[in-house]
């Protein structure tokens, strides 16, 4: 296995037949759509990958993406350590019929570009930013707002700010 900075950009179906297998990291400061989602984050990116082709011959990409970031408790305004751990599988598929093939649950396609490659950077930095919170809180005896400061006018933290990553939701909802 190589411990490696991981490539940015791959190609999955190459990868898969080489069975490579990757233990590395990736740079938050590679990833400023992730930098700016969340009030700070470990620049630290730890990532397992690993390629290979199913039963069915269908190449798949499938591994872990771990690191932190402080988020803003919407409760009481002040920083929150949130622990950021994404599991995925993905497919590579090209062309328009992505909708049409019939793929396992499991695996989630990912389209690949014309040169067959996948955007590992970008693919990963969606996952992490798709992974926060909505709504970020501190758990309740963690909080220095407490219940009984919220009884009179209480607070409705889901309905205090439009979640700018509402919109990624629901296209990777749309793909599911
Ligand atoms: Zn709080």
């Amino acid at each position: 296995m190589q411990k490696v900075k991981l490539p940015k950009v791959i190609d999955p179906v190459k990868s898969a037949n080489k069975r490579s297998e990757y233990s590395g990291v990736m740079s938050a400061s590679d990833m400023p759509r992730w930098s700016e989602a969340v009030a700070g984050c470990n620049d630290v990116i730890h990532v397992e990958a690993k390629f290979e082709k199913d039963a069915q011959s269908l190449t798949l990409f499938h591994g872990t993406l771990d690191t932190s970031a402080q988020l803003i408790c919407q409760r009481c305004n002040s920083l929150l350590e949130q622990t950021v751990h994404v599991d995925f599988c993905f497919t590579p598929v090209q062309g328009p019929d992505i909708d049409e093939l019939e793929l396992p649950e499991a695996y989630e396609p990912v389209e690949v570009d014309e040169h067959g490659e996948v955007n590992l950077l970008q693919l990963f930095e969606d996952e992490l930013i798709i992974s926060l919170p909505i709504v970020p809180l501190h758990a309740e005896d963690a909080c220095t707002v407490t219940e009984d400061d919220m009884t009179f006018g209480k607070l409705k933290p889901e309905q205090e700010r439009q979640n700018p990553f509402a919109v990624l939701q629901e296209l990777k909802r749309d793909q599911e």
